[in-house]
């Protein structure tokens, strides 16, 4: 008998493998098949095909990641990119309108802002933060609601919990992308989400060597999603799939060890005279840390700072600090650090980057797997340094 696993590190490495295991494989091995033989399905969307994301190395993937999120199912995308717009042009149909949080992560924002409109759907941009002003937003059409666990890179936490209820009252549907924390810190479904949305690239894979994307969340708003992603064709590739499967093994440890060494970095960047503000929602300065301590498990591997000495100081220090990888995207083992002006958010006016809280000299930390001392250790060299001009 299969003991009820109930703890999150039991279910990433037992939740979904196959039983009996296939051919007495310890680890569930990679079907690189694009075709599978007929089985009587009477379904187009159950054939056993590649396109229809459903080779043993996805059911694998689907079934664990449902039980890591509370989630009724799960599925697998070739990309978080994948998941998001399929999952909104599966609940919004033409005509639809979506309620959605401002400051959304480059992609998505550019999705509902550019895109949408060609499906004939419309949108309006609502602050997440105060539901008492979502209602006068609603439209007889509006279909959904869509917001972040965190936003990149000030890491708000929106009044996420008011999500779901406001759903609930007006008909909607609550999608949610919570990649920041990880199923390991928040868990939507628990607290009334509809669709929860990931991209797998970044903390469920965890080593920066792959691209993918997940849906999870009520069982029929997953089937119809599936069925848009067959026709769409955004299916997961099986070798990316059991790197997917791997690394989700390793998350809660991995997360865990972040959450703790994102909090004692940020917690020396706060009191370093050189630093002008930390944006982490595990600091006690954080202007939503009380909402985050009720929400979240753990505070993620996410932080953002801003120096004294703007733009240049940014430069010295990313130029001198010899760990951190300076480059985009996040969740990996090792620690990166990029400058959201010039790089996630580029695309907006100076201006506009300011008004949104985006300083020249913001920059973003997605803290590794390296040893907590040795980063903080070479964080306080390089900030010791920022007023020093840097040679030739
Ligand atoms: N959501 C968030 C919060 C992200 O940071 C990203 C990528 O950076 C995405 C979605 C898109 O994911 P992908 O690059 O896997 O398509």
């Amino acid at each position: 008998m299969t003991p009820q696993i109930k703890d999150l590190s039991t279910k990433a490495i037992h939740a979904g493998e196959p039983v009996p295991r296939i051919a007495g494989a310890v680890v569930a091995p990679i079907f690189q098949s694009a075709n599978f033989e007929y089985g009587g399905e009477s379904s187009y969307h159950d054939l056993r095909y590649i396109r229809l994301n459903n080779t043993p190395t996805h059911d694998v993937l689907h079934a664990k990641l449902a039980a890591l999120e509370g989630a009724e199912a799960a599925v697998v995308t070739a990309s978080g990119m994948a998941a998001i717009s399929t999952a909104l042009l599966s609940v919004l149909s033409p005509g639809g309108h979506l309620l959605v949080q401002g400051n959304l992560y480059g992609g998505t924002h550019s999705f509902v802002t550019r895109d949408l409109a060609d499906f004939g759907m419309t949108y309006t941009v609502i602050d997440a933060d105060n539901p008492a002003s979502w209602a006068a937003s609603l439209q007889p059409t509006t279909r959904a609601i869509y917001v972040e666990a965190m936003t990149n890179p000030l890491l708000q936490v929106a009044d996420l919990a008011a999500v779901p209820t406001f759903a609930r009252q007006h008909g909607l549907v609550s999608l949610i992308d919570s990649t920041f924390p990880s199923p390991v810190n928040f868990r939507p479904v628990e607290h009334g989400f509809h669709v929860v949305l990931h991209s797998a690239t970044k903390y469920l894979n965890g080593h920066s060597d792959i691209v993918a994307g997940a849906v999870a969340g009520r069982s029929d708003l997953v089937e119809m999603i599936r069925q848009r992603l067959n026709h769409l064709g955004g299916a997961l590739d099986p070798h990316a799939g059991f790197l997917l499967h791997r690394g989700l093994k390793t998350l809660p440890v991995r997360v865990r060890y972040q959450n703790e060494s994102a909090l004692a970095i940020a917690h020396c960047l706060e009191r370093h005279p050189a630093v002008e503000r930390v944006n982490y929602p595990g600091l006690a300065s954080h202007p939503r840390h009380a909402r985050a301590t009720q929400l979240f498990d753990g505070f993620s591997g996410m932080l953002s700072f801003e120096l004294s000495g703007g733009r240049d100081a940014a430069d010295r220090f990313i130029k001198r600090v010899q760990l951190p990888v300076s480059a985009p995207s996040l969740g990996g083992v090792e620690t990166l650090l990029t400058l959201p002006a010039t790089t996630s958010h580029a695309g907006m006016q100076p201006e506009e980057r300011h008004l949104a809280g985006i300083g020249d000299g913001l920059i973003r930390v997605s803290v590794g797997l390296e040893s907590t001392s040795e980063l903080i250790e070479d964080f306080e060299h390089s900030l010791g340094l920022v007023g020093t001009p840097l040679a030739g």
